[in-house]
């Protein structure tokens, strides 16, 4: 079963932020396209260089400032079912003194953390005496907690990549170079029901070792190691990210050993997600394993981010983080061991459940050799 959007963007979220944004002790959020104003209304818009905003304040209407051209698409999202009153704007009027003018006075605003900054500094003109914070302030308690529906969609996402992941083996053949390997995998991510392809890191041999490494024009040679990372939006609006470590053909012996080390740390980080732990103790749990075998210096980042309408969210899955799990919380748990001439990394997402955790990602986590 596929995401009901109205199920996923509640009418009675609106509701929900302007409480928040109340408590908060704000006056208002301003929220222009990126994942905030997804989350709030389900609207998709795209960021552009004329002014799209909703207005939440603390006391009184929500309303949504959009340009004439774009009132078609904002009333066919599923903004356009919320009752929000949208007040459109010609090429010849200032949409930002239209918001103040509709919002009168307050003290302080919340930007959404992805506002350009070329509207930060309109806002800023438009309210000289306004604080500005970030909308995070408010959003991300709210954002990090996960409804059932946005689970179900995390978890459709998650079985999409899968799939993915499933038919990587057939493509890593001797010969073939990252890039084509990665074209492969970008056309299955949109075929296995991505709305879009996020990105596709295809690490063989020495480039195992660099986290971040996307694809290059390197060949694929028998006895590489290949760490595949791909990720992709749902048309949910919700992501994926999903890592795997293949051998094509004989590993290097150090290698196995030190993956089977990595296997058993991925595991302990996902055993000690569950609600009242810190995020930096699920950090801690694969950290220790990885160090106590000698390769804690090869363990370069943060266990994990959260993931949901961004693929890197709060909460941080990385020391000095005390954010205490609670039901709902979606974050990858991808420890990794990079010691070069090759690396190895295993990501699942992992959400914490009323009693434990629950994985999103499913496939094989034994070293698969193709
Ligand atoms: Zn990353
Ligand atoms: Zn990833
Ligand atoms: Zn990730």
């Amino acid at each position: 079963m596929s995401s009901d959007v109205t199920a996923l963007y509640p009418a009675g979220r609106l509701r929900v932020v302007a409480d928040a944004v109340r408590k908060a002790g704000l006056g208002a959020l301003l929220l222009t396209p990126g994942p905030d104003l997804r989350y709030v209304t389900g609207y998709d818009a795209k960021q552009l260089e004329r002014l799209t905003c909703l207005a939440i304040p603390a006391e009184g209407d929500p309303f949504l400032v959009v340009p004439l051209l774009e009132l078609p698409a904002a009333q066919a999202s599923p903004a356009g079912g919320l009752g929000v009153e949208m007040l459109t704007w010609g090429e010849t009027t200032d949409p930002f003194g239209m918001v103040k003018d509709r919002l009168g006075p307050v003290e302080s605003v919340g930007l959404s953390d992805r506002m350009w900054a070329l509207n930060v500094f309109r806002f800023r003109d438009a309210f000289p005496r306004t604080e500005q914070v970030l909308a995070s302030a408010v959003l991300s308690r709210l954002r990090m907690r996960k409804s059932a529906a946005e689970v179900h969609a995390l978890r459709e996402a998650g079985a999409a990549i899968d799939r993915v992941h499933a038919r990587v083996p057939e493509w890593l053949k001797p010969g073939l170079t990252e890039r084509a390997v990665g074209a492969r995998i970008a056309e299955a991510i949109l075929a296995e029901g991505h709305a879009q392809v996020d990105f596709v890191i295809v690490g063989s041999g020495p480039n195992a070792a660099s986290p971040h490494h996307e694809v290059s024009d390197r060949v694929l040679l028998d006895g590489d190691v290949v760490v595949v990372d791909i990720g992709g939006t749902m048309p949910s609006g919700y992501c994926s990210d999903c890592t795997r470590t293949y051998a094509i053909g004989t590993p290097p012996a150090e290698f196995v050993t030190y993956y089977e080390v990595l296997h058993q740390a991925q595991q302990a980080a996902c055993e000690a997600a569950r609600p009242g732990v810190s995020a930096e103790s699920v950090d801690y749990a694969a950290r220790e394993i990885i160090a106590a075998a000698g390769y804690g210096e090869w363990f370069v980042h943060r266990t994990g981010h959260g993931i949901g309408l961004e693929s890197h969210e709060d909460p941080y899955i990385v020391a000095g983080n005390g954010t205490k799990l609670e039901p709902g919380m979606a974050f990858s748990v991808e420890p990794g061991i990079y010691p070069g001439p090759h690396g190895a990394r295993i990501e699942d997402i992992v959400v914490c459940t009323e009693t434990g955790y629950e994985r999103l990602n499913n496939a094989a986590r034994e070293l698969v050799i193709v």
